[in-house]
């Protein structure tokens, strides 16, 4: 089934509220009975065996400067002030420690075929600290050269610097929050994002080729104004959407 086969019957089944699946377990099912010894003893599980599965690692960088109004992630606001990075850092590090020694089993070290960052704004950190954190991971992991490797970016925070840390740690995929170019929208969602200023950081990272489909998604959106600025040229996107519900 292509991506634009998809059966309207297949679309009514799913087009239903259902939890916030960009965690797993989602977040109903976490129990406060489960404790970190269990955490542990799972990790300690998933190595035993002669096979054991390779590992997919997922890192949750939760600051933001400013609240987006839609927000339903774990997310820490600070305005302006970054003082947090380093401490956080030094927390996810002591965590690798022991999930790394948890998982490596009898030794062997499983590789990594998926990493993603997300949050909050993985791009709030500056790139030396995306370097830092980006050198921790495979100083306790081994990735795999095929891995993919996933970060969300916000182009309102996201730097020239930021795109060569991240092409220069391997990230091979990027996901970026478009939720309405109309300024009005922007404004009652309290999420100022220009057009302008996302064009050219996906200009930046990609390169004209993916415009074509951003283009794609921006007219099935309903952007058409904006879709029609864009180059043309195949890639890959994915376009989730935005839905406003009155209270
Ligand atoms: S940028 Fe993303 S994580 Fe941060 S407040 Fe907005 S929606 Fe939430």
């Amino acid at each position: 089934m292509s991506a634009l086969d998809v059966p309207l019957a297949l679309l009514r089944r799913y087009n239903v509220q259902g939890p916030r699946y960009t965690s797993y377990p989602t977040a109903p099912m976490w129990k406060e009975q489960f404790g970190p010894t269990d955490y542990v003893s799972i990790l300690r599980e998933s190595s035993e065996g002669e096979a054991p599965a390779p590992l997919s690692l997922y890192f949750h960088l939760p600051f933001c400067e400013r609240l987006c109004f839609f927000c339903g992630c774990t997310v820490v606001i600070t305005g302006t002030r970054h003082a947090g990075e380093d401490v956080y850092l030094d927390a996810v590090e002591r965590e690798m420690d022991g999930v790394a020694a948890a998982v490596a089993g009898d030794g062997r070290r499983r590789k990594v075929v998926q990493l993603h960052w997300g949050g909050g704004t993985p791009t709030y950190f500056s790139p030396t600290r995306l370097e830092r954190l980006g050198r921790s991971i495979r100083d306790r992991f081994d990735v795999a050269p095929d891995a993919e490797l996933g970060v969300e970016i916000d182009p309102r925070v996201t730097t020239p610097e930021h795109l060569a840390t991240l092409a220069g740690l391997g990230f091979n995929r990027l996901s970026m929050g478009v939720q309405d170019f109309d300024p009005r929208v922007q404004e009652a969602i309290n999420r100022i994002q220009p057009f302008a200023a996302t064009r050219d950081l996906v200009r930046e990272f990609l390169g004209p080729g993916l415009l074509g489909r951003l283009e794609e998604c921006l007219r099935r959106a309903g952007h058409r104004a904006q879709a029609r600025h864009l180059a043309k040229g195949p890639q890959g996107l994915e376009a989730l959407a935005l839905v406003v519900e009155s209270r």
